[in-house]
């Protein structure tokens, strides 16, 4: 990653009064700030809402409190709020204009469309030198308007200085992968076809709804999280080795891996599965049928249960299946990236017992390297066994947005999504959309607190 001189910055947060940001944002800049005291941070709330700068001043401080980093409070520089409708250029201009000096981040934790109207109408000269846009998911709603969305960027600011948050990305889980395959001759040298039979990346939650349905109802897991994030941890996971941990060789590698990567077969009929939970209970909790949450609409078939079987049509992946899952109310969280080896070529006449080949498993949160081999010894020799290895991988100092800040701040993009990997984690969704649009895939049920529908394989 590169090291970049940490000065004073000036984050503007548009859309200070909502839910991002006091659940995730503000938490995130106390834990950075905490542990990095040294940085210098005007935190600028700005959006339509009529809230005054020492209401906004309070607010900070109390999510500063809330994550027990008050003490960070004192790396706070400046704490003003800027009243402005942000999808205009003129109020986008007036928040620029009138936010405090220092290197200039306009977060736009707001809906997407208010991003990409508001960029639209800016030029230039609009924005200071070394200012940096940081656009939240979902990023554009289609390749088309990704695309669309990446050209009126591209007018306004060289790519270095506009990040397509993932937090993803920002998870230590996603480096630590990197580590281990990187510098081990044991796990170097498999990763490719010829070792790997299949992998599979998952992110089941036991959470439903919990209240989020104007944006997670027009969504779907697919949108949420199969194209934002798993999409990219794929890119990750399966590109080629980078010369340096530099920005260009990171991205270039994980873009090249996009490229190649399209719906098992071609045929998202039958490689794809979508599914929406019923009445249950999930982590301790009753939920009601997701058609019954809160204004959820029934008639639009949202899934809270997504399934993609992908390819990647390269030397190094062809034929390998690497699925990806995610769900809602499913009965435990599980997060993680489970690599199955192929099985020897030959075993040994006279073994008996459990032989299944190794499964490399990497879990995010705990982040931890799961080794499941086969064993043989103790009374019977001939006997294979299975034995389970755990290497704790650290948790990092910090979390996910607390990565994805300073990254921000330090204008350093490696993590962040390159504009043309957005537009190809959106080409790679589109049969898939298309399929389920057209009702050629069914809408499955399964109870909250399940493992999901049967059969998916
Ligand atoms: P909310 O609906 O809770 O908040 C939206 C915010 O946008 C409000 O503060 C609102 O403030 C502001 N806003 C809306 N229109 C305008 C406008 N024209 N000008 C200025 N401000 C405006 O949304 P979320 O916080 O949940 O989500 C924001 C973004 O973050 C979305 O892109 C979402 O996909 C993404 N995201 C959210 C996550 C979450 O957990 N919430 C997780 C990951 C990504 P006001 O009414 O005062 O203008």
């Amino acid at each position: 990653m590169t090291d970049t001189a940490r000065g004073d910055s000036t984050l503007v947060i548009i859309g200070a009064s909502g839910d991002l940001t006091h659940r995730l944002l503000l938490p995130a800049l106390a834990e950075l700030l905490h542990f990095q005291p040294e940085r210098r941070v005007a935190v600028v709330g700005a959006g339509r809402s009529a809230i005054s700068d020492a209401q906004w001043r309070k607010q900070v401080r109390a999510a500063f409190r809330e994550a027990d980093a008050e003490d960070a409070f004192a790396s706070v520089t400046a704490t003003p709020y800027i009243s402005a409708d942000a999808s205009t250029g003129k109020g986008l201009r007036t928040i620029i204009r009138e936010a405090p000096e220092g290197r200039l981040v306009l977060y736009f934790a707001v809906p997407p469309a208010v991003a990409a109207k508001a960029c639209a109408e800016l030029t230039p000269a609009d924005l200071p030198e070394g200012a940096v846009l940081a656009l939240e998911k979902p990023f554009g709603e289609d390749q088309k308007s990704a695309h669309e969305l990446n050209e009126v960027l591209a007018a306004l600011l060289p790519e270095s200085q506009i990040f397509r948050v993932d937090h993803f990305l920002g998870r230590s889980m996603v480096l630590n992968l990197l580590g281990v395959r990187f510098a081990n001759r044991l796990f170097e040298p498999i990763w490719s076809a010829e070792h790997i039979e299949e992998v599979t990346i998952r992110f089941d939650e036991t959470l439903g709804l919990e209240g989020r349905a104007d944006y997670y109802d027009r969504a779907g897991a697919l949108v949420d999280m199969i194209q934002s994030h798993l999409l990219q941890v794929l890119a990750v996971f399966a590109m080629e080795p980078p010369a340096a941990l530099v920005e260009e060789d990171v991205r270039s590698a994980t873009a090249a891996v996009l490229r190649a990567t399209h719906v098992w077969e071609d045929n998202p009929v039958r490689f794809s599965h979508r599914g929406r939970y019923t009445a249950g209970k999930a982590g301790g909790k009753d939920l009601p049928a997701y058609v019954d949450e809160p204004d959820v609409d029934p008639a639009r078939e949202t899934e809270t249960l997504a399934q993609v079987r992908c390819e990647i049509r390269t030397a190094r992946w062809e034929g390998v299946p690497f699925t990806l899952r995610s769900g809602k109310a499913i009965g435990r969280d599980c997060a993680e990236i489970e690599v199955r080896l192929r099985r020897v070529r030959h075993l040994p006449v006279g073994f008996t017992g459990d032989d299944d080949g190794s499964v490399l498993r990497f879990s995010l949160g705990p982040d931890v390297l799961g080794v499941e081999i086969s064993v043989n010894g103790g009374e019977d020799p001939f006997l294979l066994r299975r034995a389970r290895l755990h290497a704790k991988l650290g948790v990092g100092a910090q979390r996910a947005y607390a990565d994805v800040l300073a990254a921000v701040l330090d204008g350093d993009v490696t993590l962040s999504v390159r504009g043309d990997a957005a537009e190809q984690s959106w080409r790679i969704v589109q049969p898939v959309r298309d399929a389920w649009r057209r009702g050629d895939v069914p809408l499955e049920d399964y109870p909250a607190g399940s493992e999901g529908p049967e059969g998916w394989g």
